[in-house]
């Protein structure tokens, strides 16, 4: 019986068992809402001023600055949609490898009348900073570009783009949802007025993330209900999954040094590996400017889905893409903007490490991958090999 292995850490990540600690009390004992006036109302308030404050010390930000939400995806809509609701009629740029939470919200803001442009990337996948000054227009009211891209794990340059917007009075969001765990997200040395986290990307709670949005910034709420969050976003607070993301963002700050360390040498041998056992194998992203526990390739003449199930018959979890794609047909909007030829695109496999993960788990992977190579190129039948 072989060990079952996780390599889709991009996708989500296990709760930590001292994250989970950290919730417990909030599930039961202290279920008080924090608006309230009582004592176990207090102590639940209490709780939420101290994640809010962990949070921001994180991101050497306010605590004001802070609005928790219910993950990535909620907070890249508000961000989008709060600047652009704000704007009527304004100009928004994005890139061509957002994440869908981005793009999905710039195609709807577009049917709505506003105007955006989709920057190209080169074919590491990075954006030119020259694109994003050129595109700039008068009515222009937000840049969004993510920090680090989920399918092919390329980080982008952040700085350089916030100066140009800063210079331009554009404002900046950044989706830092993969990078958050793993690079440094100070909101100042960034240079960003609006930045999406998500917990469960880094060993946190599902459904809980928060947007940043610095002080003064224009960006109209999107929940619409009773004052929480100073009004930025209604709702009773989920306190379990706030108090959770505020103890994993500061886990992951003080361990990230040991984190990256582990993460980069298994990433470097799956990268190593996977290119001996298949001369093909086509590396995506940047070859260096890149999440440090991320490898993702293109693999001639395979369709993606049956790798991943090939490799799940092992007991290898791995993805070809972003969750929210695969699954479908369509090739990934990310590989294509690479400009690599769609039946390519069709091809890829995405191996995403945590800190879990050991030098076995990477030995078994590599062990088994000739094997599910020559199945899913029609080396041999299926029969042979089951
Ligand atoms: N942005 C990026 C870059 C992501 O990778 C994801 C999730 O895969 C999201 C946004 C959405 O985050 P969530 O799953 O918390 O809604």
């Amino acid at each position: 019986m072989t060990n079952e292995i996780y390599f889709d850490h991009a996708a989500t990540t296990p709760l930590d068992p001292r994250v989970r600690a950290a919730i417990e009390p909030y599930l039961d004992v202290v279920y008080g809402n924090p608006s309230s006036v009582y004592r176990l109302a207090r102590t639940a308030r209490a709780a939420l001023d101290t994640a809010r404050d962990k949070v921001a010390e994180v991101l050497g930000a306010r605590s004001a600055e802070i609005v928790f939400t219910s993950g990535g995806t909620e907070s890249d809509n508000a961000a989008i949609k709060g600047v652009a609701f704000s704007r009527p009629g304004s100009h928004i740029i994005t890139t061509q490898i957002e994440h869908h939470a981005v793009l999905h919200s710039a195609q709807f803001i577009e049917r709505l009348g506003y105007a955006v442009t989709y920057l190209p990337v080169d074919r590491h996948g990075t954006v030119d900073p020259e694109d994003v000054a050129r595109a700039i227009r008068p009515e222009t009211s937000l840049i969004s570009v993510m920090h680090a891209n989920n399918e092919i794990g390329t980080i982008q340059p952040i700085g350089e783009i916030a100066r140009i917007a800063r210079a331009r009075k554009v404002l900046l969001h950044v989706d830092a949802v993969q990078s958050a765990g793993a690079l440094n997200v100070d909101v100042d040395a960034l240079g960003v007025d609006l930045l999406s986290i998500s917990g469960h990307k880094l060993y946190g709670p599902k459904g809980s993330g928060l947007l940043y949005v610095r002080r003064g910034t224009v960006c109209w709420p999107f929940l619409h209900g009773g004052g929480q969050e100073r009004g930025r976003r209604a709702g009773t607070e989920n306190l379990a999954a706030i108090v959770g993301l505020a103890e994993a963002l500061q886990l992951a700050q003080r361990e990230r040094s040991e984190r990256n360390g582990i993460a980069r040498s298994l990433r470097d041998a799956l990268i190593r590996g996977v290119r001996q056992v298949w001369p093909a194998a086509q590396l995506t992203g940047h070859p260096e400017h890149r999440l440090p526990n991320h490898a993702s390739f293109v693999l001639p003449g395979v369709d993606g889905e049956s790798l991943l199930l090939a490799l799940d018959q092992r007991g290898i979890m791995a993805s070809s893409g972003s969750a929210c794609t695969s699954g479908s047909l369509e090739p990934s909007h990310v590989l294509l903007a690479l400009g690599l030829p769609t039946d390519l695109c069709r091809g890829s496999l995405r191996l995403t490490v945590g800190h879990h993960n050991v030098a076995a788990d990477v030995e078994q992977f590599l062990a088994v991958l000739p094997e599910v190579r020559d199945r899913v190129t029609g080396l041999v039948t299926e029969s042979r090999l089951d």
